[in-house]
């Protein structure tokens, strides 16, 4: 029988399983995981997890029990260690191999760690994994601690936003001079940052850590570039990912921020195939490759890689779409964000009241919509995007001309 062997047990990795058996493979599956978890999602672990709100069995991607229902093997802390193109076998470090026919890189991404002094310090933390976040919550959930948050990206933002909530105080800084505006520009970067200046959250932007000064191992403060010292019992490091390509690079694969794959998620190998934080896929849309490290694209990416690799025609072309939650405020952005970079959004709604959408346009058209604490907006936003339909700006921003109506 075929072998389809799935390295990396993620949203990407188990949603490819999911769909392989959903569209009828009758063949091996196995799926490798490298954690000693059971495939979840990561969203809520910055957010509903970590704040108590969801419990630990709220966040598999598919219910523990359809791996053995549906004949798929799940290997947990399995890690593939080397892959043999030749011979189509890849290696495991408990030393076993497996045979494939077909192979699916979803190794996702490792949170990068800044190599300052003090950073190995007890108290100084990544954060990516179920287990940190069950580590985070154990931390943050009594209050009264001094948080140091570095990094002002959508991950530093929502971390800093469950920490308030649990009553600590919380010092926030990053390279940028208005938090998230490499993602959404400051406008709208200084939209979230009000909604944590409210809360009592303090920002040093832009700032960079240079020290972290502790004792006995562990950490007690963050020097900052400017030599500020900023006391802190705990630090968190949130200052980006870098995607896992060490099992594709050592075997050879075409490399470039990520593996490279084209429309389907098929590598330069024939018989290799990549999908979520990992793959940088070609986009019909923009004729461009992308690498999203966002939750829809790993969703999408695990169905699209599963069909292609089952010889179906099957392409990567949905819009983009993630999400952010910070305390009250409920985000959801379409659209491609390397379209809307350096162009002024239009807003439509109120930012002061906190319900609004804002939209880039090139040429007359939308090509992304970020709506914050709007209902039933995406589809229609999408829509705008995906059908590169021609906006008439003031009908765009006039909140009586119903976003269907264009
Ligand atoms: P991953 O989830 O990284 O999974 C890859 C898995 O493969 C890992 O478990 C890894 O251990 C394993 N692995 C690696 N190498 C090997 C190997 N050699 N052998 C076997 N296994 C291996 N996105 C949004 O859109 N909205 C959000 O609100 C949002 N919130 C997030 C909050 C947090 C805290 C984090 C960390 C991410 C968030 N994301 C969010 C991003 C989203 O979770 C990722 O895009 C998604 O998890 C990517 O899935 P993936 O399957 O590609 O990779």
């Amino acid at each position: 029988t075929e072998h389809i062997v799935i390295a990396g047990g993620g949203l990407a990795g188990a949603t490819a399983a999911k769909t392989l058996r959903a569209e009828g493979f009758e063949g091996r599956i196995t799926v490798l995981c490298a954690e000693n978890e059971t495939p979840y999602l990561r969203p809520p672990l910055s957010k509903e997890f970590l704040l108590g709100k969801a419990a630990e069995d709220a966040v598999p991607v598919v219910p523990p029990g359809w791996y053995q229902e549906n004949d798929v093997e799940l290997l947990l802390k399995v890690a593939a260690t080397a892959i043999d193109r030749g011979a189509h076998a890849v290696q495991l470090d408990s030393g076993s191999e497996l045979h494939y026919d077909r192979l699916l890189i979803a190794t996702g991404a490792q949170p990068r760690r800044i190599p300052v002094p003090g950073s190995e310090f007890e108290g100084v933390m990544t954060f990516r994994t179920f287990n940190d976040s069950r580590r985070l919550k154990e931390k943050l959930s009594g209050g009264g601690k001094k948080v140091v948050m570095i990094g002002s990206g959508w991950i530093g933002m929502e971390l800093a936003a469950a920490a308030t909530e649990y009553g600590n105080s919380v010092t926030l800084m990053g390279l940028e001079d208005v938090p998230l505006s490499i993602a959404i520009g400051p406008e709208l970067g200084a939209y979230f940052r009000g909604l944590h200046e409210k809360r009592g959250v303090q920002f040093r932007l832009p700032a960079s850590a240079a020290e972290v000064r502790g004792d006995d191992g562990k950490a007690q403060a963050v020097v900052t570039n400017t030599g500020e010292v900023l006391p802190a019992d705990l630090v968190v490091m949130a200052v980006g990912v870098a995607p896992d390509t060490a099992l594709a690079e050592a075997a050879g694969l075409d490399i470039k921020n990520g593996i490279l794959v084209d429309s389907s998620l098929r590598s330069s190998d024939p018989d290799i195939f990549a999908a979520g934080d990992v793959a940088n896929a070609l986009h019909p849309f923009t004729g461009e490759h992308h690498r999203s490290e966002h939750w829809h694209n790993a969703l999408n990416g695990g169905k699209v890689a599963a069909k292609s690799m089952l010889g179906q025609d099957a392409v990567m072309d949905v819009v983009p779409y993630f999400y952010t939650d910070q305390y009250d405020a409920s985000m959801e952005y379409s659209g491609y964000a390397t379209l809307a970079a350096g162009t002024e959004p239009l807003v439509r709604g109120s930012l002061e009241e906190g319900s609004f959408i804002a939209f880039w346009l090139r040429d007359s058209t939308v090509v992304a919509g970020m709506s914050v604490n709007q209902q039933r907006v995406q589809k229609p936003i999408k829509a705008l995007i995906s059908g590169r339909v021609t906006v008439d700006s003031e009908r765009l921003v006039d909140t009586s001309v119903p976003l269907d109506d264009f």
